[in-house]
């Protein structure tokens, strides 16, 4: 008996509400995120459950994907053979998926995958991974353009009651000046020495990147994120030639190339991979590697309970972001922060992340 050999994989979709509606400047509001899992058992009973998550819409094709067509497809093959598992999904379905959601169904896989890995292992995802460290610096990344200033810095007062060390907010209000004043404002309350960036979400125009990039560059960002849009590579240099802040981007580079494209061409001083869209835990050390050889920091977008074990275990890790979606409060591992701000990797067996049933049921949409 091949003790890996796929028997049978379950995927599940559910939609969870968030506490209250959290907005951008690109996506609108969020009032819930999908969450897509992948549960596969070997011939031994062993299982990984893996996952991938959205900002509220595109789920169900996800679960389609995974459910209609890589089940099938896996089911039977050797679990333990990720690489080719991994490349067998990125060429069956290039022709009509390459980047997009085919991405984000090869994440729920592969992090599967690698759950079975390290399981058998007997060691926890920061070491299989690499080992450098089982912690890493992390941030409090808000979801908050629509907060009014009171809200905001509120807002960001509770992060640093909960211990943070450094925060994101997002900015890209009608008027810039706005944004400016919000910036002032966070800084005031942070104080001159902790880490602060902001993010657009990709919602300004070159011009305006730069403008608004001079305009708090006074206040010691510490990176701009995702100024205009991604496909821009050039714009992103050229903005970067123009003002005095790092730019950082990622979360919206769903293949492995498109890392490249922006190593190469957008001057990056961050980069910022997201394991549940750039092809799960495989696609992450990719751009690890990249980010490496480029000498960048490695940060992280979403997935705080994964990526803490993944940014922990190298290196050159950056900041973590401890995200707005709270995927982590329905796992028996919710993230910790320690006494001096940095966040720490579970220490069990596997991904370390962990999903609490009970918790996840009354969200469930639908399962295999
Ligand atoms: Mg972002």
């Amino acid at each position: 008996m091949n003790i890996n050999k796929i028997k049978a994989i379950e995927i599940e979709l559910y939609n969870i509400p968030l506490a209250e509606v959290l907005s951008d400047a690109k996506h609108g509001d969020h009032t819930h995120f999908e969450l897509i899992l992948s549960r596969v058992t070997c011939e031994d009973g062993a299982q990984g459950v893996g996952y991938t998550y959205t900002g509220g819409k595109g789920g169900r094709a996800i679960y389609s994907l995974l459910h209609d067509e890589m089940r099938p497809l896996l089911t039977g093959k050797d679990a333990s053979q990720i690489d080719e598992i991994w490349d067998k999904l990125q060429w069956e379905y290039h022709y009509v998926g390459r980047g997009g959601i085919l991405s984000f169904a090869i994440s729920a896989m592969d992090i599967a995958l690698w759950d079975i890995k390290c399981k058998r292992l007997g060691q926890p995802l920061w070491q299989v991974a690499g080992g450098a460290s089982n912690k890493t610096n992390c941030y409090a990344g808000g979801i908050d353009l629509n907060f009014s200033e009171e809200k905001l810095l509120n807002n960001i007062q509770g992060y640093l009651d909960r211990g943070f060390e450094a925060v994101k907010i997002k900015v890209g209000k009608e008027d810039y000046l706005e944004d400016v004043s919000r910036v002032a404002a966070v800084r005031k309350t942070i104080g001159p020495d902790r880490v602060f960036m902001v993010d657009a979400n990709y919602s300004l125009s070159v011009d305006e990147a730069i403008r608004f990039g001079n305009a708090i560059e006074q206040y010691n960002i510490t990176w701009f994120e995702e100024p205009t849009i991604p496909d821009n590579y050039l714009g992103f240099g050229e903005i970067s030639e123009a003002i005095n802040i790092p730019l950082a981007m990622g979360e919206n580079l769903h293949t492995f190339h498109e890392f490249e494209y922006a190593v190469a061409q957008a001057k990056l001083g961050y980069l910022q991979p997201d394991a549940s869209n750039i092809g799960g835990i495989t696609g992450f050390l990719q751009v690890a590697d990249l980010a490496a050889k480029h000498n960048l920091p490695l940060c992280s977008h979403g997935m705080h309970e994964l990526h803490v074990s993944l940014l922990a275990s190298q290196p050159h890790s950056g900041y973590l972001e401890v995200h707005s979606f709270p995927i982590d409060e329905y796992t028996h591992y919710p993230i910790k922060i320690d006494e001096n701000g940095y966040a720490v990797a579970p220490d069990v067996p596997g991904t370390g992340v962990v999903f609490d049933d009970a918790l996840l049921a009354p969200h469930l949409v639908k399962k295999s």
